[in-house]
């Protein structure tokens, strides 16, 4: 069994120990030795979770971003949705015929819009033609 001189990694006082990997001077030391260890570790932890949580609040930041973006476009179709008319509810409103509503149309007198096979008609032809 060897004496090794040694520094205690707690209150850096030399020590003589009798184990070569013996840390500390004392129990004592030790102990507060390993619990300082644990909060360095879990000081870590806390480093590394509040990195995680930056990381998840740039997401969140950039989700809000995208939902913003698609509220915005969301409104936007709203509304060009709602400013398109279908010929009889354009008819209606101009109180004119269908069939008058056809010759304006090729006569290009009102500017229609075309979603797949359907005609709509936009609301400011309503203002355009009155
Ligand atoms: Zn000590």
């Amino acid at each position: 069994m060897g004496e090794y001189k040694r520094i205690c990694n707690f209150c850096n006082k030399d020590f003589i120990a009798q184990k070569r990997t013996t840390k500390f001077c004392s129990h004592k030391c030790n102990a507060r030795g390993y619990k300082l260890r644990k909060r360095l570790e879990q000081d870590e932890m806390f480093t590394e979770n509040e990195t995680v949580k930056m990381m998840l609040l740039k997401i969140i930041i950039s989700i809000e971003g995208i939902e913003k973006a698609l509220d915005l476009y969301g409104v936007k179709e709203q509304v060009s949705n709602d400013e398109l008319l279908t010929p009889q509810k354009f008819c209606e409103l101009m109180n004119i015929h269908r069939k008058t509503l056809t010759r304006m149309i090729q006569r290009e007198e009102v500017e229609v819009t075309k979603i797949g096979s359907k005609i709509f008609i936009n609301k400011n032809q309503l203002i355009i033609n009155k």
